[in-house]
């Protein structure tokens, strides 16, 4: 906190529709009176010593702040590119990716009572990156468990699960074929559990758990999933259709020398402006996502009355249904729904 009585943040606006995002989130915190003073800096990466890295001055504003709100980077396709988002994970050791996703009251979706949590390893798994040619034709991507990372995960799920009173963590796995390591990663949950005798544990095979989410996603609301790095990509992302699209879904990377909040969602170039920062957007993006981000952001930091008073406002815009973004069946564009969430703010 600084002298000024504000907490500095930093703030990386991300490519794509991450700009256009990023400043709904800036209004509506002016809005409402947040004592939060973003640092914004740029994540575009930079040629050093022939290879493409994040700029030090972002680094380092992570570095010293311990609290980053993050747009969308679009990941290079292509060779001798790394993905900037596995360059923060790793730089910050971003251990645990927490995914909640809750059904907005009000706003109709074929299902009404989602309320999961899902926990992703974010270091290791499928994601390690380490990928070889055998011989011609014949490739090896190495998924690399180690048990340090899987208990520290796994106890981060228990706390978490104790923190938000929910009463049971499932470790989501396919340990009958991955023996080796989806079975280390259960073993360390399995120990993990022993330190938290009040919350109930036990194990799910991911495709069991897909069919009964789609099936009823109700009996996961009491719950708090955790699992390797790929399931929990690609579960949270089946997770989020249940409750409306990638608009809505929020997530926080939680490390050990930093947090950064984001979307689950990605830079969206099909309904961006050009990228250019003198271009505006084409207010067709949803910000929900990323404010929602900064939510659990707020919690993280403590200030859950800003929280608590940003979410009612922008949830109870979504359910009116009046000025809703595309993507949500409405008409209404960005700057439009912002304006909405702030009239909320300003008689709240
Ligand atoms: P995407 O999430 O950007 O888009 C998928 C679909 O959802 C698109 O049709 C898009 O228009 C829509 N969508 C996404 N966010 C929306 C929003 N806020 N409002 C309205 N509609 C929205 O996924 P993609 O197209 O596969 O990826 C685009 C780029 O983003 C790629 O370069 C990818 O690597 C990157 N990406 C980054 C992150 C991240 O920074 N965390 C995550 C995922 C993808």
């Amino acid at each position: 906190k600084g002298a000024n009585g504000k907490y500095t943040v930093t703030l990386i606006p991300g490519d794509g529709i991450g700009p256009e995002i990023s400043e709904s989130v800036k209004d509506i915190y002016s809005a409402a009176n947040v004592p939060i003073e973003w640092e914004e800096v740029s994540v575009a990466p930079i040629l050093k010593g022939g290879k493409t890295v994040i700029p030090d001055a972002a680094i380092n504003s992570v570095r010293k702040n311990t609290v980053a709100l993050k747009g969308p980077l679009a990941t290079p396709i292509g060779k001798g590119h790394v993905s900037l988002n596995l360059t923060l994970r790793r730089t910050f050791n971003l251990f645990a990716n927490v995914r909640p996703c809750v059904s907005i009251k009000g706003f109709k979706t074929p299902y009404e009572d989602v309320n999961t949590v899902l926990i992703r390893e974010n270091t290791e798994g499928e994601y390690s990156g380490i990928e070889h040619e055998v011989v011609d034709g014949v490739v090896q991507s190495i998924k690399l468990i180690t048990w340090d990372a899987s208990e520290r995960v796994a106890r981060y799920a228990f706390h978490y699960a104790q923190a938000s009173g929910r009463k049971r963590v499932t470790a989501v796995h396919k340990a009958n074929i991955m023996k080796m390591s989806d079975g280390m990663f259960l073993s360390a949950c399995r120990q993990v559990a022993k330190d938290f005798p009040e919350i109930s544990y036990d194990e799910d095979l991911l495709d069991r758990a897909c069919l009964q989410i789609v099936q009823n996603p109700k009996p996961y609301a009491d719950r708090v999933m955790v699992m390797p790095n790929l399931y929990g990509d690609i579960l949270s992302d089946m997770c989020a259709g249940l409750i409306g699209g990638l608009g809505l879904t929020p997530s926080g990377n939680i490390g050990r020398d930093a947090s950064i909040f984001e979307a689950v969602h990605g830079s969206a170039p099909d309904i961006a402006g050009k990228s250019s920062p003198f271009i505006a957007g084409k207010g067709l993006a949803n910000p929900t996502a990323l404010l929602l981000s900064s939510i659990m952001m707020l919690r993280h930091m403590n200030l859950n009355e800003y929280a608590t008073k940003i979410e009612n406002a922008a949830l109870s815009t979504i359910a009116e249904g009046k000025t809703i973004t595309g993507d949500l069946g409405g008409k209404a564009s960005t700057k439009e729904y912002t304006a909405a969430i702030i009239e909320k703010l300003r008689r709240a």
